[in-house]
């Protein structure tokens, strides 16, 4: 299946409206190996500065409705990566740098199924984050 296909079948899969803006954001999703930055992520179809606040609007509408997973990068950043939900894969772990932010996927270091209990609480998630240096920055 063709990217844009793909990307269509996802917001129809998730009964989302499907607008160009959906359709470019999910295909720059699909083809990085990487979780996206907002900017990186208009920049990637090709958008101005301006247009920021729109990607972002609809980021956020894709992530609500279970599309796309948003990842806490260093300091209060975030990024976005095709959910595990959309693409039937097992959720993973990832691995950021405290230094420049860079998040990358970490396949192999899966969450476990069962999330810790914690006594009082009624425990929803998990996230498996590991923090050190990439690269470029070690
Ligand atoms: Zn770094
Ligand atoms: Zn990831």
């Amino acid at each position: 299946m063709k990217t844009d296909e793909q990307a269509r079948q996802l917001l129809k899969d998730f009964h989302l409206r499907v607008t160009p803006t959906r359709i470019s954001l999910l295909v720059a999703l699909l083809k990085s190996r990487r979780p996206m930055s907002l900017d990186s992520a208009a920049e990637a179809c090709g958008w101005q500065a301006g247009d920021r606040a729109t990607v972002f609007r609809n980021l956020q509408a894709l992530a609500e409705a279970g599309v796309v997973r948003v990842v806490r990068s260093a300091g209060r950043r975030e990024v976005y990566e095709i959910s595990s939900g959309a693409t039937k894969q097992v959720k993973h772990a990832h691995v950021v740098c405290t230094e420049c932010g860079r998040v990358e996927c970490v396949d192999g270091a899966e969450q476990s199924g069962k999330a810790a209990s914690v006594e009082g609480w009624k425990v929803t998630g998990q996230e498996v984050t590991l923090w050190g240096l990439c690269p470029t920055c070690g």
